[in-house]
């Protein structure tokens, strides 16, 4: 049977200080899910845990404090509304989430690929050049699976998230000189753990040009036993509107079944 878009579990509200948009509240995204038939929703607002040392001033604001705001999470019948934080991994491979805190979510987004972030994720050397940036990409995804982490509840970001280079151009290379062998080693570690690899909305939006570059990281994870959720990493009303149509092109791109399907 083929994956059926029934998910969402990375989607931002109002209190990510990127959204501050007032009509991407908690009923708005019920809203969302009602609308698609989802059973399964997670919030994960940008997140530092104060408990751990190298938030960056933007993350130091969007402490515990800050995003539990978010609660009581409204829920209506049959669809989940869970509560999660999409954390940060730092320059120093330090995870933004403290051990003791696992517990107070349902769902913790792990990006490795906010290479925007100057001198905050990246070293120097690591932004100097494409095949640097490579080389990160693996660096920091094998981080994650080296953690001693909750991986039923994990999920690895936007894997070919754009933010990895400034140009469209560099971008693609970067994903073009990650090597076949790094990707097989790492998704098949992954698959063992049981992570979830998000299929994220924004990465999935791509010209016919583009898709065979992006989807082949895809493609590897799903031959080596990867488990996937859907993710619109939505900030505002407008990428909650268009996800739907995002997914399930992709779903049917990658051939996906519900056996791929991450469950949480
Ligand atoms: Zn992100
Ligand atoms: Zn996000």
């Amino acid at each position: 049977m083929n994956y059926v878009f029934d998910n969402d579990l990375h989607i931002h509200s109002k209190l990510s200080l990127c959204s501050n948009d007032p009509e991407q509240n908690c009923e708005r995204i019920l809203q969302y899910a009602k609308d698609n038939n989802l059973k399964t929703i997670c919030i994960t607002d940008h997140f530092w845990d104060e408990a751990v040392e190298g938030a960056s001033d933007w993350y130091a604001k969007q402490n515990f404090g800050h995003i539990l705001a978010a609660k009581p999470i409204p829920q209506a019948e049959g669809v989940r509304f869970l509560f999660g934080c999409e954390t940060e991994l730092n320059k120093h491979l330090t995870l933004g989430l403290s051990k003791e805190k696992y517990d107070l979510f349902d769902f913790i987004v792990i990006p490795t690929t906010h290479f925007h972030m100057k001198g905050y994720t990246l070293t120097d050397e690591e932004t100097a050049s494409t095949e640097s940036r490579a080389k990160a990409w693996v660096k920091r995804f094998e981080a994650v699976l080296n953690m001693d982490l909750p991986f039923h509840k994990v999920g690895i970001a936007h894997l070919t998230c754009s933010l990895i280079a400034p140009t469209q151009e560099e971008y693609l290379e970067v994903l073009k000189l990650i090597p076949q062998e790094e990707l097989i080693r790492l998704f098949s570690r992954a698959a063992k753990l049981g992570v979830g690899i998000e299929i994220n909305a924004d990465d999935m939006r791509f010209s016919e040009d583009e898709a065979e570059v992006i989807l082949r990281i895809y493609k590897i994870a799903k031959e080596c036993g990867c488990k996937f959720y859907c993710g619109s990493d939505a900030h505002h009303p407008k990428s909650l509107e268009r996800a739907k149509k995002i997914f399930e092109k992709a779903i049917t791109l990658l051939g996906l079944t519900e056996d791929d399907k991450f469950i949480i």
